[in-house]
């Protein structure tokens, strides 16, 4: 579903050249669940970046659903936006717009083909905020925001999840309920999930399979329950 082939990125300083990413291979199949951790400078937002477009790598290829990704295409972009939905920490909802608004959004832009108001409905329903479809982000608590954050990169039926420190910026209660939706909407739609963290124990409870990074390499990849098991 994602391949990184030979992915390196480096940013160049006053006087040597720093290298964010070197040489980093990963095979992530559809409907899995992986764990990206590691520590602050690991090199995981730079990984995250290279993923959804925002910036190219120095070297290597990123493909997509069978897809390279190739930013100087705009249809490649279009499709890795249509095939991937993101989840942030601080959630990035636009708080002039309702719940209801903000997850519609996506549709509007994507020229969503069917009936909006019963895909929104829909996702409310899987989110478990039928109820406060007016209510305004200022008005909601934490959880409830990322839930419209879900719900919103959901709408368009993507087939990965990308996760972006997704459930660091809420107490521990809350994250696991928000780790608990995670889980049930990939039993129930398959969806492929990616979640970068630096805490370990939510790839503990989310995840089938944990990628370690450290200075911009991947330094150990592993079914989780490997993990811990040491002889
Ligand atoms: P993580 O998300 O795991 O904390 P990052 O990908 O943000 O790691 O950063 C990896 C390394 O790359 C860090 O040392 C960071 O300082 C460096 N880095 C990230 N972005 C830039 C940039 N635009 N210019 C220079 N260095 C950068
Ligand atoms: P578009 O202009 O993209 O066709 P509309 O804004 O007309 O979309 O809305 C599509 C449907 O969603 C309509 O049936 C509308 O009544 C309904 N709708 C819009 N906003 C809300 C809301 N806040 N709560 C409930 N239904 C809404």
């Amino acid at each position: 579903m994602i391949e990184l082939k030979h992915i390196s990125k480096s940013y160049p300083n006053k006087k040597t050249t720093f290298h964010a990413l070197e040489d980093v291979n990963l095979t992530i199949q559809p409907g899995e669940i992986v764990g990206i951790l590691g520590y602050s400078g690991a090199g995981k937002s730079t990984l995250v970046r290279i993923i959804n477009g925002l910036i190219e790598p120095s070297k290597g290829v990123v493909s997509i659903d069978g897809h390279d990704l190739d930013l100087h295409k705009q249809q490649a972009i279009d499709r890795m936006r249509h095939t991937i939905g993101m989840i942030f920490q601080h959630f990035n909802l636009i708080h002039s717009m309702t719940v209801y608004d903000n997850i519609k959004l996506p549709l509007d832009i994507a020229k969503y083909p069917q009936d909006k108001d019963k895909r929104i409905l829909e996702l409310l329903s899987l989110v478990g905020l039928s109820d406060k479809k007016d209510m305004y982000p200022k008005s909601l608590s934490g959880g409830e925001r990322q839930r419209v954050g879900i719900a919103r990169a959901l709408a368009n039926h993507p087939k990965v999840l990308l996760c972006d420190e997704a459930t660091s910026a809420l107490d521990q209660k809350t994250a696991t309920d928000i780790l608990d939706l995670l889980k049930q909407i990939h039993q129930q739609t398959g969806v492929t999930i990616v979640f970068i963290t630096h805490q370990i124990e939510v790839v503990k409870a989310l995840c089938d399979r944990v990628v370690v990074m450290d200075g911009g390499r991947i330094v150990e990849d592993t079914p989780i329950k490997d993990l811990f098991v040491h002889p």
